[in-house]
Formats: structure tokens, C-alpha cells, sequence
């Protein structure tokens, strides 16, 4: 155990409910178990899921656009966790940046590194589960072979027992007393009360609306339209800020996140003629189409945790609009290493955890005004030609210097934190190059504009 002994130590008999089994829980779960195994310490991790990931639909699913970044990938790697051929639906290759004006196709910039396309649960609605699997249920099952009990139900109590532990209640009877209460229920659940109402200050994040799609093409039809690329769309929609294609399998995935997005602005999006240049001519959006409109978490609101009770992943602090999965990944390590190392009161997820959850939300505001910044660019004809120009040339060219296709892939694929996005395009070089761009843009349409005015 670490330097700092507290009376709310992790010991030897300890127990720990995880009340959800997302990417969040399972992972605070795997990491607890494993630290304890290494101690040999007897610690139990209870893991409340009552989803069964196999499934496929909603019954199975936990709602995402199932991009795994590169960094996760990575992260994950050097934890000695490999995601499976049958679990990755697709490796993405490259994506297609479209705007108003045009597109851009971006390869990775890094060769060998590549993100997972893949399905939360078992798949689309309808759809044959085979042989494909769940990268949820990959997750919880790691958790389990590290030694968690899965337990198969819904949370529906939570209190404070007489000698304040926290006290877990099923509808069937199971649960019980435990030395901590991990939160890991996501933000599209009921349960989000339950800790508030604990009475320590826990309070659901703020959220927003988006929309996922899943659109039945065919094999064929998808390796024929979308190939092994992520089409990125930047359009000027109001509400939209960022909407993605994403192939996996015989489904593209359509995603889109924004502010509070509405089925109108979901019809104009899917009508645009960037996104049905993208698709084959004759394709409309089935009425029975799997689809849904998931909240995400676009900042905290109130404590994350509290004596004996912790809050992880997208129902504590996540990353804006980017890998949530990679930003769960990060927090449960640290509630792990937090609870295990120093203990499981406030003082010390304040000392431990908070830093972490700190530096995240610092992030965000950065990647706030980045996405800000690409809303702009959005409205402006002659800036989104100038993004364009400046990517075309330094994918022609195939030089190292790839400062717009780096800053775009990693802000569209969220395989870099914010902050060092905006250090590298805030460079002079990435400026002065963007500002050349711009003005040899702003002077041809001014050109083609003269040239419009002396034809009439
Ligand atoms: C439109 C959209 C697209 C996204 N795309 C991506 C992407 O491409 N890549 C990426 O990295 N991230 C993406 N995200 C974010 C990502 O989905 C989340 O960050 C991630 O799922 C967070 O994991 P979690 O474990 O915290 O929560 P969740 O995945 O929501 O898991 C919460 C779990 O808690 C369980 N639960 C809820 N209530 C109870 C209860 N009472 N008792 C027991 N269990 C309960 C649920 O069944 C669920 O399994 C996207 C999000 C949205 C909305």
C-alpha cells in the first residue's frame, strides 16, 4: 500500500461495489483486481451491469459512434490488452474531411498507428451478431478474468449504512455494504439520482443531445463508397458542430454531436450534398433503422466524489466531444490507483483524483475554443478553402510537415489532447502557412467574383 495510511484504507476483505459496467467500471474493476492480486490483497469488486453486451440493438448497447482512438489503442496495448479481430469491425486508415466547398482526404499521419472502428454491444438492431463482438462485453469480461463478480442487475437503492458505508440495493434482492461506492452509470440513466441524492454534493453533468444512425448498405456498397476512411463533415448547419460516416461492416454509422440536436437538423444534415456525394445515389434512411439520441457529457457540475463514494467516466468528467472512451480509460486508472494506493476518503480522491479530473476539464476549455475556432471556419468560404488548399498541398507533397492534417486528424479523432493541438496550430509556421493559404483563397474568389461582375 502507499506512504499515506488513512482509516479509509482499501485492506485485506475489502469490498467495492461498481455500479455500471461500461468501459468506465470494467476498467476501474480490471485495475483494482489487478493491483490487489499483485499485493495479494483479498479485495472483491462487485460490478453491478444489468446489459447484456452481446445483444444485438439497444438491449446491448451503450450508444457511441465506436471510434477507438490511437492513443487508446496504444494505452491499451502497453496494459498488455490487445482488442480483437472480432471486436474491431473496421481499422480506419484515413479519413475524408467535407465542407460546403469541398473535401480533403487526410491519411494517417503516423503509418503504423491505426483507430478501431467497432460496436459497443452486439450491433445494429437487426442485425446477425455471428461472429463479431461486443467491445463492452470485451471489457467486462477482462474485468471478470482479473477477478471481478459480474452482477447482472440495476442498481435501484443506494443510502449511507449506520456506520456510513455505502449500502447498494437490487430490485431482486442482491447488493449490500461496501467500503466504496465507485459511480460509473454513464449519463443517459435514471441512477445519476441516486448518488445525488447520497447528499454529498454529487450532481449530474451538464449534457447535450446528439444523434447516432446505423444504415444498412451492404458489404459491398460500403467498401465501394467509404472504403477504409472516416468521412469527417464540417458543413454550416446551424446546431451541428461535428458529424462523421464511419464504415463498419455491411453498416455505416452516422454520428453527430452539437448543441442539443434536433431530428431537423438531422434530416438537413442526411439530405446535404456532402454527405449524399458520400452515399450511393438512390439510399434513403430506412424508417426502421436502428437509431438513437444519446446525451453526452459536455462538463461537470458539481462534487465527484465524497468519504467512500467516486464518481468515473462520461457521469463524472470526460472529454468534450472526443474519445470518452480513452478519457474513461484515463479517470478509472486514476480512481484505481487513487482508492488502492492512498485511500477511499475525500481528502484523498481530493489529493489523488482530482488533479486528473483537473487537467481534463482544463482541456476541454481549450478544446471548447478549438471547436469554436472550427465553427467560424465553417461560415466562412474562403477560410474553409484555405483549410482545404493547405491539406490538399501537404498531402501532395508527402513532406513530414503535416501541420494542418495532424491538427485535423487529432481534432476529429481525438488521438491528442487538446492543448497540444492548439499549441501546434497556433505555431507561427502552421499560421503563416494557414494565412498564405487564406489570402491566395480570398484573392482567386475575389478574382472569379470581377470576372462574374464584367460577364453581366
Ligand atoms: C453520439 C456519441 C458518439 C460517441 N462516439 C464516441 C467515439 O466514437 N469514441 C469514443 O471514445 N467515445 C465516444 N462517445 C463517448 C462514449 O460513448 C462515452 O464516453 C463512454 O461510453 C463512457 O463510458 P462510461 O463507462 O462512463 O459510460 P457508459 O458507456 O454510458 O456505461 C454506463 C453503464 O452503466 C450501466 N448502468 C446505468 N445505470 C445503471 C444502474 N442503475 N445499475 C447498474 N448499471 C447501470 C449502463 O447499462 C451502462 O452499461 C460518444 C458519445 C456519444 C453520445
Amino acid at each position: 500500500m502507499g506512504a499515506s495510511v488513512s482509516s479509509h484504507e482499501l485492506t485485506d476483505g475489502s469490498r467495492v461495489a461498481v455500479v455500471g459496467g461500461g468501459p468506465a467500471g470494467s476498467l476501474v474493476g480490471y485495475f483494482l483486481r489487478r493491483m490487489a492480486s499483485r499485493a495479494e490483497l483479498d479485495l472483491a469488486v462487485d460490478i453491478y451491469e444489468p446489459r447484456d453486451f452481446s445483444k444485438a440493438g439497444p438491449a446491448g448497447c451503450n450508444m457511441c459512434g465506436g471510434i477507438v482512438s490511437e492513443s487508446l489503442v496504444q494505452m491499451l496495448a502497453v496494459e498488455g490488452i490487445i482488442l480483437p479481430d472480432t471486436v474491431v469491425r473496421r481499422g480506419i486508415e484515413s479519413y475524408v474531411l467535407h465542407t460546403d466547398v469541398g473535401s480533403a482526404a487526410i491519411r494517417s499521419p503516423v503509418e503504423e498507428r491505426r483507430i478501431a472502428a467497432l460496436y459497443r454491444g452486439g450491433g445494429p438492431k437487426g442485425s446477425n451478431v455471428g461472429q463479431w463482438g461486443s467491445f463492452d462485453a470485451f471489457l467486462l469480461g477482462l474485468a471478470v478474468q482479473a477477478g471481478c463478480r459480474h452482477i447482472p442487475a440495476r442498481v435501484t437503492g443506494l443510502e449511507w449504512a449506520a456506520d456510513r458505508r455505502p449500502l447498494v440495493r437490487t430490485a431482486d434482492g442482491e447488493g449490500g455494504i461496501y467500503e466504496l461506492l465507485v459511480g460509473a452509470v454513464g449519463v443517459n440513466s435514471p441512477a445519476l439520482s441516486l448518488f445525488r441524492d447520497l447528499g454529498v454534493g454529487l450532481e449530474a453533468p451538464k449534457t447535450s443531445k446528439t444523434f447516432i444512425a446505423e444504415i444498412p448498405l451492404g458489404q459491398e456498397a460500403v467498401e465501394k463508397h467509404l472504403g477504409s476512411a472516416m468521412h469527417a463533415f464540417l458543413l454550416d448547419l446551424p446546431r451541428l458542430q461535428f458529424a462523421a460516416l464511419i464504415p463498419k461492416g455491411d453498416y455505416v454509422t452516422v454520428c453527430a454531436l452539437g448543441r442539443d440536436l434536433d431530428p431537423e437538423t438531422m434530416t438537413r444534415f442526411l439530405a446535404s450534398p456532402p454527405v449524399r456525394a458520400c452515399l450511393p445515389g438512390d439510399w434513403d434512411l430506412p424508417a426502421m433503422a436502428c437509431r438513437c439520441r444519446p446525451a453526452i457529457n459536455v462538463g461537470p457540475r458539481g462534487a465527484l466524489y465524497g468519504d467512500r463514494v467516486v464518481l468515473v467516466g462520461d457521469c463524472g468528467v470526460s472529454r468534450l466531444y472526443k474519445d470518452g472512451i480513452g478519457a474513461a480509460y484515463r479517470a478509472a486508472k486514476a480512481c484505481a490507483v487513487a482508492a488502492f494506493c492512498r485511500g477511499v476518503s475525500r481528502q484523498d480522491f481530493a489529493r489523488s483524483y482530482a488533479p486528473r479530473c483537473r487537467k481534463m476539464v482544463i482541456d476541454n476549455t481549450l478544446g471548447k475554443f478549438m471547436f469554436a475556432c472550427s465553427a467560424v471556419v465553417t461560415k466562412v468560404p474562403f477560410l474553409q478553402n484555405a483549410m482545404l488548399s493547405m491539406t490538399r498541398a501537404e498531402q501532395a507533397s508527402g513532406s513530414v510537415r503535416n501541420d494542418m492534417s495532424m491538427v485535423l486528424w487529432d481534432l476529429f479523432t481525438g488521438s491528442a489532447p487538446y492543448a497540444e493541438i492548439l499549441v501546434r496550430a497556433s505555431s507561427p509556421r502552421f499560421l503563416g502557412t494557414f494565412a498564405w493559404h487564406a489570402a491566395t483563397s480570398l484573392l482567386r474568389s475575389s478574382g472569379r467574383a470581377g470576372r462574374d461582375n464584367g460577364r453581366s
